[in-house]
């Protein structure tokens, strides 16, 4: 999906052409800061796509009896801002004014708990499946429509979780063609 990238479409932290999906596992940010963007990737059961499976984790309903590999999640109580589906699609399941729960422990140029001031976006897919070109074509949208309400991200402080959590995770792993995205945000001033 495209849309304007030159006029602001949040309001109270949503973005209007994102679709709601609201999760209870957010609160607020302890500095009201917002200055870093992760990217992460998510499937389940891992490399199924289109389940109804990430909206139910992220909004605590998820039926961990459903798939074999859904034990470890029971309990978890995970979220994150956005969901781009193979699609295109966006989904939004927290404002980006509260903090949502996606990073875990973590630390950015010797800064803990990056759930404090990033946004978190997921990328629906695995850390070795290529990405669609409807998901960068909506994350190049997406990301600059943050970066215009929220200025304190810059080029360089948008990162993988794999950044912030090395040798716990690799996503949004090999995959993800971080040249071809950043080539895309061209504008941001670094
Ligand atoms: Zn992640």
């Amino acid at each position: 999906m495209t849309f304007s990238t030159t006029t602001s479409l949040f309001h109270l932290g949503w973005l209007s052409v994102a679709t709601p999906c609201l999760s209870p596992h957010f609160n607020s940010r302890p500095h009201n800061e917002v200055s870093l963007l992760v990217i992460h990737n998510i499937s389940l059961p891992a490399g199924c796509f289109g389940l109804a499976h990430i909206d139910q984790l992220f909004q605590g309903c998820l039926d961990v009896n459903a798939h074999a590999s859904f034990k470890d999640l029971e309990g978890l109580t995970v979220s994150a801002h956005f969901l781009i589906r193979r699609d295109g699609n966006i989904t939004q399941y927290v404002s980006c004014d509260d903090r949502a729960w996606h990073a875990g422990v973590s630390q950015f140029e010797g800064r803990e708990n990056c759930n404090d001031f990033a946004i978190g976006i997921e990328l629906e897919g695995t850390d070795t499946l290529d990405y669609t070109d409807q998901q960068y074509t909506a994350l190049t949208s997406l990301t600059k429509q943050v970066t215009l309400q929220y200025p304190l991200i810059t080029l360089d402080r948008i990162v993988g979780h794999c950044d912030i959590a090395p040798g716990r995770k690799t996503d949004p792993g090999a995959s993800f063609n971080w040249h071809r995205y950043k080539q895309s945000l061209g504008h941001l001033s670094q």
